[in-house]
């Protein structure tokens, strides 16, 4: 019988669903005059299927040489596609069978198109005398730094190498020293090399180079930064961040990962935070001076369980990382910081969702659903805070509507079975043994979630759920 994956994901060319990479092996060299970056990638996979021919997902950038199982082969960069990109396209010298490894190496170079990566002049950096770059990869930008099945159900382990003029974070854990030596005067490049053992998406790598200094923070966690501003953002991040890991570790389990880092970086990075395993990233904006922001780090804390450990199959059911996450995320601020700021938080969401919903079409528009349909579209077009507060709010009904001491179980339970897995939402397995245990308590009850929850996607299943949770008291 074959093995093929069954998952379907419109944003990826890569042929997954016949072959999964199971280790990534990248060196990088990071050239900030020309702001680019010079690589290899060495791609370990597994075929599922019988097949002569491995395409891998590209955007923008430039292939020198391809080798397969240690020989030159054929490939071709077909031209660049909307948008998905330019698919790459190489030959086996054989057909290969179902359960054999394959070993490609393949070695490019980035371009200034790259989508994936930032660049900073010294000018532009935090301290106005070295440069800063760093990648921002979800959701299909690693294809603009390397060749990859850049779909988020595809987890491999990781081996990144980078060799720099500056300090380095990336994706894995260092093996060198997490303190780095202060900059010499006179710049050399060094090699730093990162091992992710935990299989991540390809969206989560990361890599950062700048002038950043670091400092231990907690047991398990250091805090990177420009020399600068490390008071600064030691007085913002550090108080609640014992509070914010107790209270993930109380509602799911132990953090799974060796350490938890945060880096924050130059002004200019866009987004409040990114999640990338081992180092997540902030953007300097949310060091304001009086810890205010508690809210971005219990978020991007939060996605060590939901997005890095369990992901989304496919963008389309970004709901299962987003609308996971901002449930943890709010158990946090509770227990954190109290049940008022919980729900003033939900209400400020609640209230983001209602003009989310109005302006992308309604309620009946298919950009307003909790599951999207991206084909044809890229995701960054369309994915926007609605998934984020109606995912919120179907796990909140959830739980309104079973309970929460009967909820609260599930949770563990979820992230255990789907560990290091990707997730659809058309599964339903991970609700179906919650509704297996309320049979024995309530059977009609158990009935009727199931049935909300094969609906869930439908506009009516939001006005359902609005009036029950103003029923509950909690809009
Ligand atoms: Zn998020």
């Amino acid at each position: 019988m074959c093995g093929r994956n069954h998952v379907a994901d419109s944003n990826s060319v890569s042929n997954f669903h016949e072959i999964i990479t199971r280790h990534t092996d990248i060196d990088l060299s990071i050239d900030f005059e020309r702001t680019s970056v010079k690589g290899t990638t060495a791609i370990t996979a597994e075929c599922i299927s019988e097949i002569s021919e491995i395409i891998l997902d590209t955007s923008y950038l430039k292939i020198d040489s391809v080798t397969v199982d240690g020989k030159p082969t054929q490939w071709e960069l077909q031209p660049r596609s909307e948008p998905n990109g330019s698919p790459l396209h190489v030959r086996l010298a054989r057909r290969y069978t179902n359960g054999e490894s394959v070993y490609i190496k393949i070695e490019f170079e980035t371009t200034t198109q790259s989508t994936g990566l930032q660049w900073f002049s010294a000018e532009q950096a935090d301290d106005k005398k070295h440069p800063f770059m760093f990648s921002q990869c979800e959701p299909v930008h690693a294809r603009s730094i390397f060749p990859c099945q850049d779909a988020p159900s595809i987890k491999s382990t990781f081996r990144i190498g980078v060799l720099s003029p500056l300090p380095v974070v990336a994706s894995g854990i260092p093996e060198h020293d997490l303190i780095f030596p202060p900059l010499e005067s006179s710049l050399s490049v060094k090699h730093y090399i990162f091992n992710q053992d935990i299989p991540t998406s390809n969206y989560l790598f990361s890599v950062a180079s700048g002038n950043m200094v670091g400092e231990q923070i907690g047991p398990k966690s250091y805090l990177y930064c420009s020399p600068g501003n490390m008071d600064a953002c030691r007085e913002e991040l550090k108080p609640d961040l014992r509070a914010i890991i107790n209270a993930a570790e109380k509602l799911v389990f132990e953090y799974p990962w060796p350490l938890y880092n945060l880096v924050v970086l130059p002004k200019s990075f866009h987004l409040g935070g990114m999640e990338n395993p081992i180092f997540n990233f902030y953007s300097a904006t949310v060091i304001s001076g009086d810890c205010e922001n508690v809210n971005v780090v219990a978020h991007e804390f939060a996605h060590s369980f939901s997005g890095n450990l369990v992901t989304n199959a496919s963008w389309e059911h970004f709901w299962l990382n987003e609308g996971w996450t901002v449930y943890i995320e709010r158990f946090i601020l509770r227990e954190v910081r109290g049940e008022a700021e919980e729900t003033l938080r939900a209400m400020v969401g609640w209230q983001e969702l209602e003009y989310g919903i109005e302006s992308y079409g309604g309620d009946d528009s298919l950009d307003t659903a909790m599951v999207l349909d991206f084909r044809g579209k890229r995701p960054d077009d369309i994915m926007s805070t609605i998934v984020y507060e109606k995912g919120y709010t179907f796990l909140r009904y959830l739980e309104e509507t079973v309970g929460r001491s009967s909820w609260l179980p599930f949770v563990p339970y979820y992230f255990t079975k789907f560990s290091k897995k990707a997730v659809d939402s058309t599964q339903m397995k991970f609700v179906r043994p919650l509704f297996e245990g309320l049979i024995s308590v309530d059977g009609s009850l158990a009935l009727q979630v199931y049935e909300k929850y094969k609906t869930f996607y439908h506009p009516t299943c939001l006005r359902l759920i609005r009036s029950v949770l103003k029923n509950g008291g909690l809009l």
